[in-house]
């Protein structure tokens, strides 16, 4: 039967629950052991869709089109485990199925409670929709002691005493702080932390004590004792210098060890190591170093657009260089000479995904100077309906071409469709609804022969997550091939644009789909290493020319 890993957090938010989840399947799964990863998120919204993602990070899109937490896209990143629909519980979720339950009177005359419908309801969600799996692994989402996690912790509370000890293994990640006017590492957080578990029921099994460097054996000894652990169960997970380093941090502190300890595992399949060692040693001796600017609005967190951050540090290993990354405000380019001023000193320009009128002409601005000053470009979703825009406003008569989602327009080409295909089966758009109601998760998508992007994949027929509402207007194509566009990818019934390149460019290339939501440090994307590919030849003749 599948055994049930826990992963709480304490002490403070963003202690690095998810890089640990992420670490822990990766090492469990090159041990050759069947893995799912799944984060339980104690907010109320049905899924993060609808969220901010300045607030609470990427949403990240799975396969099957859900909109799910950016913890999901570490998970894939970490171990090529591609997530699911179910793999992404939220409170929500859990009370929407408790309240459509009580409507249809499936509970039958009782008072519906959290325990033990809620609990019931979470305890269902954690086993749901899986097969042979060995391990699953459970992330809780916030901070132990939250209100809002309760019922969650109430839930795994029960699963322990259900399925016992050889079943459940608790681990709890906490920080241990150094206080430097003290001159000393501070396990108190971390005792008060496990006292606030204790007081649920749960005592954690094996403790991962993020630190900012390696503590003495006195505090962990303090832990171990005021914890109830035993000393080998108290784990440091020292800072590193790429979250990359995790799994092999881990395994050196022997938590693998702990963990198979508890299970009673004694016959254990050896861990191969060797794809971290390998991505860890090359990046560590990069040769080049390129920089790109990212034009977005979101720009304030780095973590709105995570996975796009990660696919181009996949694909700067890849080519053997360092990418500095810049988030520019797009509502500072105001004007030709402020975007000019700002961009010129890049490598390579970059407008991601977005929605909104707000900040649209920056980017319009930023698009148009990578493609007068044979910038490389890479313009995703937004980027690419932008980067249309951009160009078919130099045809006579279309100057004021534009987004039905910025307005009523009597040129909308790009604008909302009502319908669309997907294997055979027409989907519709739910106009009434905000959330989950876009074009979401992966679909089919049929390059042109002889265009760049065909070239970067070397194939014709690709398949790529999609979180987008409006498309490029199918009226439009003739107008938009003559203002100097090759539309080199469509979707399989070609009405839909999925790629468009410009001519006479080194490099410009829009797509309307998300390829940073499919690389990993092990299978980096086509698409972002033939771009830092193409920076680094911009990066040499800049150099040239100088010399
Ligand atoms: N706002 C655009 C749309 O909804 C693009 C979305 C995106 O970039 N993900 O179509």
């Amino acid at each position: 039967m599948t055994k049930l890993i826990f992963i709480t957090g304490g002490v403070v938010s963003s202690v690095g629950k998810g890089i640990v989840s992420s670490s822990l399947a990766s090492l469990l799964k090159l041990s050759n052991y069947k893995v799912r990863i799944r984060k339980l998120d104690p907010y109320l919204n049905i899924d993060p869709g609808t969220m901010n993602p300045s607030q609470h990070g990427e949403v990240f899109v799975t396969d099957d089109g859900a909109e799910t937490d950016m913890d999901l896209g570490h998970y894939e990143r970490f171990t090529g485990i591609i997530s699911k629909k179910s793999d992404n519980i939220t409170s929500g979720k859990v009370y929407e199925e408790v309240l459509r339950k009580e409507r249809k009177g499936e509970y039958l005359g009782s008072t519906v409670q959290v325990i033990p419908h809620v609990t019931d309801e979470i305890k269902k969600f954690i086993k749901k929709d899986l097969k042979s799996e060995d391990f699953v692994i459970c992330e809780i989402g916030g901070t132990v002691g939250d209100i809002e996690s309760l019922p969650f912790l109430e839930a795994l509370r029960q699963l322990r005493n259900e399925l016992g000890k050889f079943k459940t293994l608790f681990i709890h990640v906490t920080l241990v702080p150094f206080i430097s006017s003290a001159n000393e590492f501070k396990t108190k957080p971390t005792q008060h932390s496990v006292k606030e578990l204790l007081g649920l029921g749960i005592q954690p099994d094996i403790l991962l004590c993020r630190t900012e460097s390696k503590f003495n054996n006195e505090s962990r000894q303090k832990i171990s004792l005021f914890c109830n652990l035993s000393l080998d169960s108290v784990i440091m997970v020292e800072n590193a210098k790429s979250i990359y380093e995790v799994p092999l941090k881990l395994f050196n502190e022997g938590a693998m060890e702990q963990i198979f300890s508890h299970f009673n595992i004694k016959k254990k399949n050896k861990i191969k190591l060797g794809l971290w060692e390998k991505f860890l040693k090359k990046f560590e001796n990069l040769k080049d170093e390129v920089s790109v600017a990212i034009v977005g609005k979101y720009t304030n967190l780095s973590e709105s657009y995570k996975s796009l951050n990660e696919a181009l540090f996949h694909s700067g290993i890849y080519n053997n260089s360092t990418v500095n990354i810049s988030w520019i405000d797009s509502r500072k380019l105001k004007n030709k000479k402020i975007t000019e001023k700002v961009l010129k000193l890049f490598d390579g320009i970059l407008v991601p995904g977005g929605f909104g009128k707000d900040g649209a002409e920056g980017k319009i601005s930023a698009i148009n100077f990578a493609k007068l000053k044979k910038i490389p470009f890479l313009g995703i979703c937004f980027g690419m309906q932008l980067a249309i825009l951009e160009s078919i406003r130099h045809v006579k008569g279309y100057e004021k071409s534009s987004s039905t989602e910025f307005g009523p327009t009597n040129k909308p080409v790009i604008s909302m469709i009502n319908e669309w295909q997907k294997d055979n089966k027409i989907l519709k758009q739910d106009m009434k609804n905000l959330g989950g109601s876009m074009r979401l998760g992966s679909y089919e998508s049929i390059l042109v022969k002889n265009t760049l992007i065909e070239k970067i994949y070397k194939k014709y027929k690709i398949n790529e997550r999609h979180r987008h509402r409006y498309e490029v207007n199918y009226n439009y194509l003739d107008v938009i091939k003559k203002s100097g566009v090759v539309l080199s990818g469509f979707s399989p019934d070609q009405k839909l644009v999925e790629v468009m390149e410009i001519k006479n460019h080194p490099w410009f290339v829009g797509v309307q789909f998300h390829p940073e939501l499919k690389s990993t440090p092990f299978k980096p994307h086509p698409i972002f290493n033939s771009f830092i590919k193409a920076l680094i030849i911009k990066k040499k003749s800049k150099d040239n020319e100088k010399n």
